[in-house]
């Protein structure tokens, strides 16, 4: 594996990926990965739920349930650059800075974490185990992206299944 530098400089990042100031990356710009849109399991909502309140949580059209973080505002769980809720951190913040853009360009490193530039210039690797847990918790959400997928291409083939018996 090609060595990789990272390293997350935690409270004493400037530019946190969970606070307000993190709006200059081009993949967050593009693609609208920010900690207002983190995706939660079914599990993971109702841990939060049960353990902070239910203001913490909201439903999208998707019938997803993410964070309730407007954009522009730091994650509620964010407290002196530290996340307050290690034990119930959803895993798509336990991925980052690993996201995925789309269904074409899959996974990508957010380069504009800069974690990146500081392990290159201190010659900092990913630590191995660092980066099993990232692809782990990676892979759990994307498997969870495509069960929601699947579920609406089967409400979407029973629907044209209707309409074709009825075309009959
Ligand atoms: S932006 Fe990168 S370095 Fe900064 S807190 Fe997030 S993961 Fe850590
Ligand atoms: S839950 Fe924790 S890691 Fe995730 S965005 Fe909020 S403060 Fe950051």
């Amino acid at each position: 594996m090609e060595l990789l530098y990272w390293t997350c400089l935690g409270e004493k990042c400037k530019t946190n990926c969970c606070g307000d100031k993190f709006i200059n990356s081009e993949v967050i710009n593009l693609h609208g990965l920010c900690h207002d849109t983190v995706p939660l399991l079914p599990e993971e909502k109702c841990a939060i739920v049960e353990r902070y309140g239910p203001e913490y949580v909201k439903r999208d059209r998707d019938g997803v349930f993410y964070l309730n973080v407007s954009k522009g505002q730091a994650c509620p769980f964010l407290a002196d650059g530290k996340c307050t809720i290690q034990e119930n951190k959803p895993i798509f913040c336990r991925s980052y800075p690993l996201v995925r853009l789309d269904s074409f360009v899959g996974a990508v490193f957010d380069e504009s974490c800069p974690g990146f530039a500081y392990a290159k210039k201190h010659g900092i690797e990913m630590n191995k185990w660092q980066y099993v847990e990232m692809l782990r918790n990676f892979i759990m959400l994307q498997e969870y992206r495509l069960s929601r997928v699947r579920i609406e291409l089967e409400s979407m083939s029973r629907a044209l299944v209707e309409c074709q018996e009825e075309c009959l």
